[in-house]
């Protein structure tokens, strides 16, 4: 079992934005802003309907990536035709449907008022499924960064009324272990009460999974720590068609498969997340997976392939 210390905090002392700190974060009176619009993709994988539901863009740079040199970003960069510090990435939820399950992986910012208006659509992409929020009767937490769990509660608590919330249970014990939060500095406590706000709001139907936990048929958990310590990411078993949700192993998918050992500032452990990334790199590109993650490009579907010394992207659109 990883062992949690003060040292985990790591990198992320650095001066986030308030966006991860969790700075103060304030809930807008709606988790539906006015004038939204749903942007969903779905794709079927075994007996599964995986449907990428895009919560708002969030405005990345290169800044957020500590630690490596400019030349080596622009000359990563550069080869995905970017140019500059603005490397704007999505903020992707998924529904995955099947005649037993309706499940909602992650749920977006939602109303929380930390990084400007345009999100909270993925309640809007449900809408457009022809779902309500009571429809979801799983709801599965990948980690409990504000990006993840923002949407997972509204005015009135949980925004999922008739939802369990899986999560592991070292995420779990993390964010409400009142000893690593007394450490963590300042900045940081508000990202742990709204996690324990979550948690309470969901507390009679949490469900607290280890690592290789099978959350429905075909569907498995598996913790991959670094980003955060009980960080998860979903394997779909679809028989010939196999998707690994990398949630977020990856913020950059374009710098970060040029670049994999490069971290972002939110990373709790940077060299264990680097680690678990290149892991599923490697694996994602030696069983040909279709990988989809929660800030790979809109709709996220695609494939990780070897290139010189280090790997690419390779979108894939999916026709049924
Ligand atoms: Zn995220």
């Amino acid at each position: 079992m990883t062992t949690l210390t003060r040292r985990s905090f790591g990198i992320a002392a650095l001066a986030a934005p308030a966006f991860i700190t969790g700075a103060a974060p304030l809930l807008a009176q709606s988790t539906v802003p006015a004038g939204q619009t749903a942007s969903v993709f779905g794709a079927t994988i075994g007996a599964y309907r995986v449907t990428a539901l895009l919560d708002g863009i969030l405005p990345m740079s290169t800044s957020w990536f500590p630690g490596g040199s400019p030349a080596s970003f622009e000359a990563a960069l550069a080869k995905s035709g970017i140019a500059g510090e603005s490397i704007p990435a999505p903020i992707n939820a998924f529904l995955l449907q099947s005649d037993s399950a309706t499940i909602l992986v992650d749920a977006g910012l939602g109303g929380l008022d930390m990084m400007g208006p345009g999100f909270g659509q993925v309640s809007a992409g449900l809408a457009v499924l022809g779902l309500t929020p009571e429809d979801i009767d799983t709801l599965v937490m990948t980690h409990a960064h504000p990006d993840h769990i923002g949407g997972m509660i509204g005015a009135n608590g949980a925004a999922y009324p008739n939802a369990e919330l899986v999560v592991t249970g070292l995420e779990h014990k993390f964010w409400t272990d009142a000893g690593i939060m007394a450490q963590a500095p300042d900045a940081q406590k508000g990202g742990f009460q709204l996690a324990q706000t979550v948690f309470a709001a969901y507390a009679d139907r949490l469900i607290l999974v280890e690592d290789g936990a099978e959350i429905a048929p075909g569907v498995t958990i598996e913790i991959v720590p670094g980003h955060t310590m009980g960080h998860a990411v979903l394997h779909i078993d679809g028989g010939e068609r196999q998707l690994l949700m990398i949630t977020d192993a990856v913020h950059n998918i374009d710098l970060q498969t040029a670049l994999p050992e490069q971290g972002i500032m939110f990373d709790t452990d940077p060299a264990l997340a680097a680690q678990s990334r290149m892991r599923l790199f490697d694996r994602a590109a030696a069983d040909k997976l279709l990988i989809a993650g929660c800030h790979v490009h809109f709709p996220s579907f695609g494939r990780i392939v070897r290139a010189d010394d280090a790997y690419r992207y390779a979108p894939t659109s999916i026709l049924d």
